[in-house]
């Protein structure tokens, strides 16, 4: 068993179960979940969890079970099971197990009854507004309800009847017997089975009652034999509850719930319920809308498993709920991107340029590294023939100071090809620019002019060979960093999160690009195929991030 004394980043989980180890705690195991709720696809906080459960039981050789915790039917469906299932297989890991907190339906039914026959739990009629009532505040104890002292043979009675569906939604509730005076209010005899009589999506209308999460939770990791239960703070003042009912029905282990701070994320959201209601009121186009935070969106939009699993790795782990910075996952995916992405050329807004000396039905095959940096990331070819198309924007009529790019009676380089300058400027009737007029020095193809040095590399395509494409331009979905503090947070949804160019030119090459790809479109950003949307054979791009260096840099 490795100790993980030599792990990068030692954080306080890592600590907590080296000294479990030295310990010989839980027999030198460690056994670990991630226990979503499938009630909505999953976003980049839950990626936070899911490498720490995954990474720390593949550091220690243990073992880490995928739980759905699906206690609550009418929210839950299949299709998040599916996507949930998708995504942590896409980040890269491998589940020890596929539970299911209704597996335990039947083990946490019997285990009730053990609580009533053990008078550690009571039927209670009270409603939900007379159980809130009743429950007292921060400040004051709570009251105890009439039905606290209902006998056990009523108890069980009941609470079997509960199950028969002998009682109407909402009639009575099965309540943990604790203590209503505690200062801890999820202590005062909280609601562990509720009666509901709704669909489950694996075991149908076998049941009408339905077991809460504080209770379901804690009892599932005791039988999946969890050592280590990992969760975000919010959930700190429940340990109580969870170390009460592993006590009282006397699992036969009982794990150890540890907090760790969950990601907040700038300019973002990462609440299922906030996410879900962008997607059903369609503010976004779904769950994968490559401006969500579901790693879906994130993953169609181009990010890697490597980026993400990287982002989570930086941020760290603590017990201290604080903002990241989008620019640090936007570091994670360049990093990523620029050594691995293919280069490739593509024209967002193209103005066409003719070559007056370059013979008409002459097509030159370019040959073109894929990556600057990187041989054995081979070659393509780009084809070069009379009529190019360059960035409209790398031509300026009235150059600004230090302008680097095409001006009239200049030259400008096109990246891989030869020196061209521009010798007229063609204007339609309403004096808009149509094309520019060429030449090209036969002698440039890979070395600068005798005695001059040509500063300026610009991208283009061959008209004649490029693709029509739409590009996906991406910005953050929101406008300010912290929607959540918003009154509503969809009134900061940022108006300009998706641009859609849909006259764009890209190289030849591109006619085949492969949806598993990512593309680094020189000068312009990284991009990724829309596997989706170009499955007609029209070719869409997302743009996935935009490059480090602005465009006046070049
Ligand atoms: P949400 O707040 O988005 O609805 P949740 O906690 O209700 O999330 P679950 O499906 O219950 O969603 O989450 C599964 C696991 O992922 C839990 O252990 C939870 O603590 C963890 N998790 C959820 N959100 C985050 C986050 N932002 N950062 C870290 N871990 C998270
Ligand atoms: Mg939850």
């Amino acid at each position: 068993m490795s100790t993980n004394e030599n792990q990068p980043g030692p954080n306080f989980i890592r600590q907590i179960i080296n000294n479990d180890l030295k310990n010989n705690k839980n027999d030198g195991k460690v056994v670990t979940r991630f226990p979503p709720e499938p009630n909505g696809y999953l976003h980049i906080g839950h990626a936070k969890s899911i490498c720490l459960n995954f990474g720390i039981a593949a550091e220690y050789n243990g073992r880490c079970n995928l739980r759905f915790d699906d206690t609550n039917p009418e929210k839950e469906s299949d299709e998040y099971v599916e996507s949930i299932k998708r995504d942590v297989s896409w980040l890269g890991f491998e589940w020890s197990e596929l539970c299911h907190a209704s597996d335990y339906f039947e083990q946490l039914y019997d285990y009730a009854v053990q609580l009533i026959k053990q008078g550690q739990a009571y039927v209670d009629s009270l409603s939900a507004e007379e159980i809130r009532a009743y429950r007292g505040t921060l400040t004051e104890p709570g009251k105890e309800s009439p039905d606290r002292s209902r006998s056990i043979e009523e108890n069980l009675d009941l609470f079997q009847r509960m199950r028969a569906g002998e009682f109407a939604d909402g009639q009575y509730v099965l309540r943990a017997k604790i203590d209503m005076a505690s200062p801890n209010m999820n202590m005062r005899d909280p609601a562990i089975y509720r009666i509901r009589r709704v669909h489950h999506q694996r075991t149908g209308d076998d049941w009408c009652i339905y077991p809460m999460y504080d209770y379901t939770h804690c009892i599932s990791d005791a039988m999946e034999g969890i050592t280590h239960s990992l969760c975000t703070l919010e959930f700190e003042d429940h340990r109580p509850l969870y170390d009460w009912v592993l006590d009282e029905v006397k699992t036969p282990c009982h794990p150890q719930q540890i907090e760790f701070a969950r990601l907040q994320l700038e300019y973002t959201i990462v609440s299922k319920r906030k996410l879900n209601q962008l997607v059903m009121e369609k503010h976004v186009n779904g769950w994968d809308d490559p401006r969500m935070p579901t790693i879906a969106g994130l993953r169609r939009a181009g990010f890697t498993p490597k980026a993400i699993r990287d982002f989570c790795e930086r941020i760290g782990l603590t017990k201290q709920n604080s903002w990241i910075e989008m620019g640090v996952l936007e570091y994670c995916i360049r990093e990523d991107l620029n050594e691995n992405a293919l280069r490739a050329m593509a024209v967002l807004q193209p103005l066409r340029v003719v070559i007056d000396n370059y013979p008409e039905n002459q097509v030159e095959q370019l040959e073109v590294s894929n990556h600057p940096q990187k041989p054995e990331m081979g070659k393509r070819i780009v084809p070069f023939s009379k009529v190019v198309l360059i960035e409209r924007d790398d031509f300026a009529e009235v150059p600004p100071p230090k302008y680097k790019r095409l001006v009239e009676g200049g030259e400008v380089r096109l990246r891989g090809s030869y020196v061209i300058k521009c010798n007229e400027i063609v204007k339609d009737a309403d004096g808009n620019i149509v094309e520019l007029r060429c030449s090209y020095d036969p002698d440039t193809l890979g070395k600068n002019p005798e005695g001059r040095k040509v500063k300026g590399v610009i991208h283009w395509v061959s008209e004649q060979h490029s693709h029509p494409a739409e590009l996906r331009l991406y910005n953050r979905l929101f406008s300010v960093p912290n929607p959540d503090n918003e009154p509503n947070f969809l009134d900061v949804i940022n108006p300009d999160s998706l641009e859609v160019l849909t006259d764009c030119r890209v190289e030849a090459s591109l006619g085949t690009a492969d949806p598993d790809n990512r593309y680094q479109f020189e000068r312009t950003g990284y991009f990724c195929l829309d596997a989706i949307d170009s499955a007609g054979g029209k070719l869409v791009f997302n743009r996935t991030v935009t490059l480090r260096d602005s465009f006046e840099k070049d």
